[in-house]
């Protein structure tokens, strides 16, 4: 059964790469008889408004499509990431970080030729608190995944990729996480969970069993696979598609409001057009 979602964080209007990604899931759900979700990642409630999720829903309808309600939030599921987290704990994966992004800065230390600054998680972490044991946990800590232990109990993995720019089968070498992923937050203060982890936790209960998401999320795919095992959940087929970009080449963002779905709707364009605006 193909099951696919459109997951986003109603923290500004839906652009056209949004309409792209959305449409895109939609139309490959219906060909192959199968399944599209909605499903908000409102995990950040200091950034999530009630008037954007609004906007979601007509933006999403205008363009034609529909999905089977009621959708799931995020913010509604902190109980399970929070299971989850206490799984990795079990393993004796997780410690908690007072570190500051100040800190993490300070830490780092000059760059060295060949090992990446940056991951998908953000800055690499110098693994200042790793050796914290969780019972030393404060209030305004997060939680980290040890990733050098977990890629002692993982064997090499895999995942199919179907999108256009990355298609075939992956390797994924958890050893190798420790230099490109480094310890990723999997707990961020005041929230129900991480991206990362709400993402495979969410997927897996939803059945979701295509991914379909913009190519600025496959570095991050790796990781997601690394939770997936260590969680025993299923890993999905991942198809990461092309980003759309503005006049001058960069990658749209919730801020650029000219190429919000809502603005080309007001301005008398018809989803028809839009979606071969953006090459659909
Ligand atoms: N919520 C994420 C975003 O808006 C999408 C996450 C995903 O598709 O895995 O970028």
């Amino acid at each position: 059964m193909f099951v696919t979602r459109f997951a986003p964080s109603p923290t500004g209007p839906l652009h056209l790469g949004h309409a792209y990604s959305a449409c895109l899931a939609h139309d490959m759900a219906r060909d192959a008889g199968g399944t599209f979700l909605l499903r908000i990642e409102d995990i950040d409630q200091s950034r999530a408004r009630p008037e954007w999720e609004a906007q979601i829903d007509t933006d999403l309808h205008w363009l034609g499509l529909d999905w089977p309600t009621p959708v799931l939030r995020q913010s509604e599921r902190s109980d399970a990431y929070l299971a989850a987290l206490d799984k990795l704990t079990a393993l004796g994966l997780t410690y908690p970080c007072q570190c500051r992004r100040a800190d993490i800065e300070a830490a780092a230390g000059a760059p060295q030729e060949g090992v990446p600054q940056f991951g998908p998680d953000g800055r690499i972490y110098p693994g200042t608190c790793r050796g914290r044991p969780m019972s030393d946990r404060g209030p305004d800590d997060v939680i980290r995944l040890n990733m050098t232990r977990a890629a002692q109990l993982l064997p090499e993995l895999t995942f199919t990729e179907t999108g256009p720019l990355h298609a075939g089968d992956h390797r994924v070498s958890p050893l190798a996480l420790v230099d490109t992923v480094g310890d990723p937050i999997l707990l961020r203060r005041g929230m129900g969970g991480s991206y990362h982890l709400s993402v495979v936790v969410d997927d897996a209960h939803q059945s979701v069993s295509h991914v379909i998401r913009g190519a600025d999320l496959f570095d991050a795919t790796p990781l997601h696979v690394v939770l997936q095992t260590l969680l025993d959940l299923p890993v999905p087929v991942y198809h990461h598609h092309r980003l759309i970009r503005d006049d001058t080449g960069r990658r749209l963002a919730k801020r650029d409001d000219a190429r919000a779905i809502a603005r080309y709707r007001e301005d008398g364009m018809t989803p028809a057009q839009l979606r071969q605006l953006v090459g659909l």
